[in-house]
């Protein structure tokens, strides 16, 4: 599980101290999914930076299973609103790049790569660039690249918030199946609130000023849950 402990972040801006998180108490169960909501700028990304173990500036606690993270590793991953995909790369490459450090024979990397890419739906477009791929093709393989190092939490910052609507709905669905398949613990970050209801089994709300967990809203919806209008059903064919 992750605990985020009474944690406190500033940055330095024009050479004086702004806080952008204030007290921040988190506890995440294995295997939950839970949204954060929150006005631009309260610091929903500078979360997700600490948790992936970006920057180690702040004062409290992250504790993953106990132990206090130090720096980026292989048991988190993350996808960001843009894929980032490195253009100069196929598909598979850019995939593999993620367990490039990761202690697997080769052969059992390229397994694991294939089975990435055919978790998302993208089978067929390996050897495809980047440029090459829809926007939610792109997003898929960002997914399929941040599970490949079979992360115990994945970060997800405005993932599908690029996307068209119908694109979004579709992964939607997409997100909550692989949820369901890899047993992952999922922390997104979203300005949908729907889309936080209809995902997470929790949903954390913050505010500004400086940014502080305000609230938190348990959903009781059975899991997997599916669309039932008939719009999304014609939508899925
Ligand atoms: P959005 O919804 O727009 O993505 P957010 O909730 O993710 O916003 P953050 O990106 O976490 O917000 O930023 C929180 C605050 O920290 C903002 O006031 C921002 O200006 C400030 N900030 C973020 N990164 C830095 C940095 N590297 N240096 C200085 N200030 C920063
Ligand atoms: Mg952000």
């Amino acid at each position: 599980s992750l605990d985020i402990r009474k944690v406190s972040k500033n940055y330095e801006v024009d050479g004086r101290p702004l806080k952008v998180l204030s007290d921040i108490n988190l506890h995440v169960g294995p295997g939950e999914f839970i949204s954060i909501v929150g006005p631009s700028g309260c610091g929903k990304s500078t979360i997700l930076r600490l948790i992936l173990g970006l920057d180690t500036g702040y004062e409290g606690d992250i504790l993953l299973d106990g132990t206090r993270i130090a720096g980026t590793s292989l048991d988190r991953g993350i996808v960001f609103q843009d894929h980032r995909l490195l253009p100069w790369l196929t598909l598979e490459q850019n995939v593999s790049l993620a367990l490039e450090n990761a202690p697997l024979p080769a052969a059992e990397k390229r397994r694991t790569v294939a089975q990435h890419i055919a978790l998302v739906g993208l089978q067929g477009f390996e050897t495809v660039f980047p440029h090459q791929l829809s926007g939610g093709m792109a997003q898929r393989g960002a997914i399929a690249r941040g599970l490949a190092v079979r992360p115990r939490i994945l970060l997800l910052d405005e993932p599908l918030g690029a996307l068209d609507a119908l694109t979004r709905l579709r992964l939607q669905e997409e997100l909550l199946r692989i949820w369901k398949a890899e047993g992952v613990t999922m922390i997104l970050v979203t300005h949908d609130v729907d889309e936080a209801l209809y995902l997470s089994d929790r949903v954390v709300v913050m505010n500004s000023g400086p940014g502080r967990i305000v609230g938190e809203v348990a959903v009781d919806l059975p899991t997997p849950r599916v669309r039932t209008s008939p719009a999304f059903a014609s939508l899925k064919q």
